[in-house]
């Protein structure tokens, strides 16, 4: 399969890791919106949210609190931060594997859109 953020997770593919563990892979964004963009994905390759099961909702839980790590060790978490998952074309979604953005680092705005 040819999915970027698939061979991000098996170090095919060059990226700033953060964080890993055997489930979840945090790493900097190549196009960073904002001082601090990191996405949050996990090692599965999921396509969308729309493809999460119920059976998958710790892993759900565990990218959000691997996002509020991230927020803490980038000393964002006090200041705050966004967290943006896009769905589908009209969500505005590129890369084809779940991922979570942790936007911070400056004022975000009032609008939801990166
Ligand atoms: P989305 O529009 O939600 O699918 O976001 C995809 C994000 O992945 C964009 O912000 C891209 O800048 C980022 N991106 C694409 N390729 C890479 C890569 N090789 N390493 C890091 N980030 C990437
Ligand atoms: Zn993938």
């Amino acid at each position: 399969m040819d999915c970027i953020f698939c061979k991000i997770a098996t170090k095919e593919t060059q990226a700033t890791i953060v964080y890993e563990n055997p489930e979840i892979l945090a790493f900097e964004d190549i196009h960073p919106q904002a001082p601090v963009h990191t996405l949050i994905v996990p090692r599965r390759h999921i396509p969308t949210s729309n493809d999460l099961a119920p059976e998958d909702a710790a892993l759900a839980g565990k990218l959000l609190l691997c996002a509020r790590e991230v927020a803490k060790k980038k000393g964002i978490d006090q200041n705050g931060y966004r967290i943006v998952v896009n769905c589908n074309s009209e969500g505005g979604q590129m890369v084809y594997h779940l991922h979570l953005h942790l936007l911070g680092g400056r004022p975000l705005g009032g609008k939801l859109c990166k």
